[in-house]
């Protein structure tokens, strides 16, 4: 079992990347961002909870992302492992699932952190925002989500340094050039 956290503010790549490790290593993809998209579209009441709080930049509560995380963890049989792509965001969310994934017998093998400029970040979202329609790809959305991150997402550094899975990764420069570099931790571990 590979399980990885694909970690980085919003913007850094992780979606991208994500795809890139799917392909090669085999694994189960969980974008928590995605799975609340979709809720949206169903028009579900999760979704209609999720819109606002997303509009906002802001977190959804730890315990409404743990029971997705966890449903969705069941629903993949005969996996290789996972990529976890925008979870955890939060340091109760870390704890959740390292313990989601001792009871499967299970651990999280490595944390890749997409460090990209906080400039480069801007003109990444704003122009996805435009190719995409995304909603909370504006500039107000963005620099809320980007105080998010700060606040409540980056002290998950210190936190996955301690557990001894922490990789740096840069993240600006081509998409090869990081692929190569996430697979180097990958790989290493
Ligand atoms: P993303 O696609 O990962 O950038 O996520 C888009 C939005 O979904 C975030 O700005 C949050 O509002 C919400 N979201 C996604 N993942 C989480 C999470 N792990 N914890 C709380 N909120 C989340």
């Amino acid at each position: 079992m590979l399980n990885i956290v694909i970690f980085g503010a919003p913007g850094s790549g992780k979606g991208t990347q994500s795809e890139f490790i799917v392909e090669k290593y085999g694994l189960n993809h969980i974008s928590t961002g995605d799975v609340l998209r979709a809720e949206i579209k169903k028009g579900s009441e999760l979704g209609k909870q999720a819109k606002e709080i997303m509009d906002k930049g802001q977190l959804l509560p730890d315990d409404v992302i743990i029971n997705i995380l966890a449903a969705t963890l069941d629903s993949f049989k005969e996996s290789k492992g996972c990529i976890f792509d925008g979870f955890p965001r939060t340091i109760p969310q870390a704890e959740a699932l390292k313990k989601m994934l001792a009871e499967r017998g299970q651990q999280v093998n490595v944390m890749l952190d997409l460090d990209v400029p906080e400039d480069e970040l801007m003109v990444r979202l704003i122009k996805r925002g435009q190719q995409t329609g995304r909603a909370d790809d504006n500039e107000a959305t963005i620099k809320n989500r980007l105080n998010v991150y700060h606040s409540q997402t980056q002290p998950l550094v210190e936190w996955y340094k301690k557990e001894g899975l922490y990789s740096h990764i840069q993240g600006l420069g081509s998409l090869e050039t990081i692929f190569g570099d996430i697979c180097k931790a990958i790989d290493g571990k």
